[in-house]
C-alpha cells in the first residue's frame, strides 16, 4: 500500500489523483507568510482561521532547502545530544515523515500525560497542533517547557469556539434559565468542553461547574454533567456532542444547535428552554468529508467489512457505521480482531495508512478514497522539528507555548474532573 506521502506525490496537475492540494507536504513555510492567516491546502482549506491565530514566521533558509536526508541526520544528531532532556510527541495524525521521531505517539490526552512521565525532559516538542500543546504545558511539570515547532499549526475545530463568544452565549443562557437549581439541586446548565478547544475554553468550564471530555469517555462525562445539571452547554464539536447523546437517548429535538452569530445562537426561546444539550456549532473538517455513500460502496465492495467510524463525522455516517470510536477505540477494535478481517476506517489518513502497515493480517482502508489530510497537521514538517531541536542544543526555546496559571489553574480544575468521572 503506497504511504499517505507517495500519494500525495501523485497528486500533482494531471497526476492520477485527483485530491484536495497536495502544497502542505513539501513546503509548508510557503503558507507561514501569507498575509491573512490561513489553515493552508487540505480539509480546512474552506473554514475561516481567526484573525488573532497564531503565525509562524519565517524559518532559517538552512532547513527550508535541506534534503530529506540532511534533515534525518540534523535530527537524530540533536536528539542524541539532548537526549533525557526533550521528549519528542507525535499524535496519531501526524505524518509519518515526522512521527518516525517521536519518543510517544498516541491522542492529545494521552501524549499530554506521556510528557508527565519524563521528569528529567526540560522541552517538550509536540508534534500536533496548538490545544494539544497548551494542555500539555497545563498537565506537565512547571519546569517543562512546551514546543510547538511550527506556530500556524492550529486546529479549525477547536478555533470555530472562543472564549468571547461562549462567554457571551453563556449570559445569554443565565438572563433566560437564572442561576438557581432545581428541587433535586441541579444547576441550569453545565458546560462541557471538548479536548479539541483552547485552554481559555477548558479554564472557562472550570470556572463555571463544567468539565473537559475526550472521544473516548464523552458518554461517562455527560453522564457527570446531568446528575449535576439540568441541561448540558457542548462545545465546540456539534457532532461528537449530537453522537453521544443521542446514544444515550436525548431526542434530536432536545439538541439545538446554537451559531454564535446570532442572537440565541438562532433558536426560539422555547427550544433552548426546553433543551437538554445545546450543540456548538462547530465541527472536524477532516471527519466531515466522511459520508454514508462511502460506507454503501464499502459494503458492495467488500460483503463482511467492518466499518468504524469516528464520533467526530456527521450522525447518518455514524448510524450507518458498524461502530464509532475514539482513535484508541479504533486500534484496539484493530488488534483485538481476528486476522482475516477487513476495516475501513473513517479517521484521519495518517493514522488509517500506519494502521494497514502494521497490520498485515487485516486489510484495512479509509473510507475517504482522496487523499486529503489534516491541512493543520500537515503545518508541521521535519524542517520546523530540526529548528527548534537544533536551538535547543544552542539553549535556545522557540516556539514556547505556555498558558498563564491564570487559565491553567480552572483549566486543570476542568480536566481533574474528567479524570474522577467513572462510568
Ligand atoms: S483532525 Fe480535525 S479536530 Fe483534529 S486537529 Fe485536524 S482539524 Fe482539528
Amino acid at each position: 500500500m503506497p504511504s499517505v506521502a507517495t500519494t500525495l506525490n501523485l497528486i500533482r496537475p494531471g497526476g492520477a489523483v485527483t485530491s484536495c492540494s497536495p502544497a502542505l507536504k513539501d513546503a509548508p513555510w510557503n503558507f507561514d507568510a501569507v498575509p491573512v492567516p490561513a489553515y493552508g491546502p487540505g480539509s480546512s482549506m474552506a473554514d475561516v482561521a481567526p484573525a488573532d491565530t497564531p503565525r509562524q514566521g519565517e524559518i532559517p533558509a538552512e532547513y527550508r532547502t535541506a534534503t530529506d536526508e540532511e534533515l534525518d541526520r540534523r535530527i537524530l544528531a540533536a536528539k542524541a545530544t539532548l537526549g533525557d532532556r526533550v521528549v519528542v510527541l507525535g499524535h496519531f495524525y501526524q505524518r509519518d515523515e515526522v512521527v518516525k521521531y517521536a519518543d510517544f505517539v498516541g491522542d492529545s490526552f494521552q501524549l499530554a500525560n506521556a510528557a508527565r512521565s519524563r521528569p528529567a525532559a526540560e522541552a517538550i516538542v509536540f508534534c500536533g497542533v496548538h490545544f494539544m500543546a497548551e494542555t500539555a504545558d497545563i498537565v506537565s511539570n512547571a519546569d517543562q517547557q512546551v514546543i510547538l515547532p511550527n506556530l500556524a499549526a492550529g486546529c479549525s475545530m477547536a478555533d470555530m469556539a472562543d472564549i468571547d463568544s461562549v462567554t457571551e452565549c453563556w449570559e445569554q443562557l443565565e438572563e433566560l434559565y437564572g442561576t438557581e437549581p432545581d428541587a433535586s439541586g441541579r444547576v441550569p446548565v453545565i458546560p462541557v468542553t471538548y479536548m479539541n478547544s483552547s485552554a481559555a475554553l477548558k479554564g472557562f468550564c472550570g470556572e463555571h461547574g463544567g468539565i473537559v471530555c475526550t472521544s473516548s469517555n464523552a458518554a461517562t462525562v455527560l453522564e457527570w454533567a446531568f446528575e449535576r445539571g439540568q441541561r448540558v452547554l457542548f462545545f465546540p464539536d456539534q457532532h461528537l456532542g449530537r453522537n453521544t447523546a443521542k446514544a444515550m437517548g436525548v431526542p434530536l429535538e432536545r439538541m439545538p444547535m446554537w451559531n454564535p452569530r446570532k442572537p440565541l445562537g438562532g433558536n426560539d426561546e422555547q427550544a433552548v428552554l426546553d433543551a437538554r444539550v445545546i450543540l456548538w456549532h462547530g465541527f472536524c473538517s477532516v471527519h466531515k468529508r466522511f459520508t454514508v455513500a462511502q460506507i454503501e460502496k464499502a459494503r458492495a465492495d467488500f460483503p463482511g467489512v467492518r466499518v468504524i467510524v469516528h464520533p467526530e463525522c456527521p450522525m447518518p455516517v455514524v448510524d450507518a457505521a458498524d461502530e464509532a470510536g475514539s482513535t484508541d477505540y479504533i486500534q484496539k477494535a484493530i488488534l483485538a480482531a481476528e486476522p482475516g478481517q477487513v476495516f475501513a476506517i473513517g479517521t484521519e489518513i495518517n493514522m488509517v495508512q500506519r494502521l494497514a502497515a502494521e497490520h498485515p493480517e487485516h486489510t484495512i482502508f479509509c473510507l475517504d478514497p482522496v487523499v486529503c489530510p489534516c491541512s493543520t497537521m500537515y503545518r508541521i514538517h521535519p524542517g520546523y522539528l530540526a529548528w527548534v531541536l537544533e536551538a535547543l542544543v544552542g539553549g535556545e526555546v522557540l516556539n514556547r507555548i505556555s498558558v498563564d496559571e491564570s487559565v491553567a489553574a480552572p483549566a486543570r480544575v476542568a480536566l481533574e474532573r474528567m479524570l474522577a468521572a467513572r462510568p
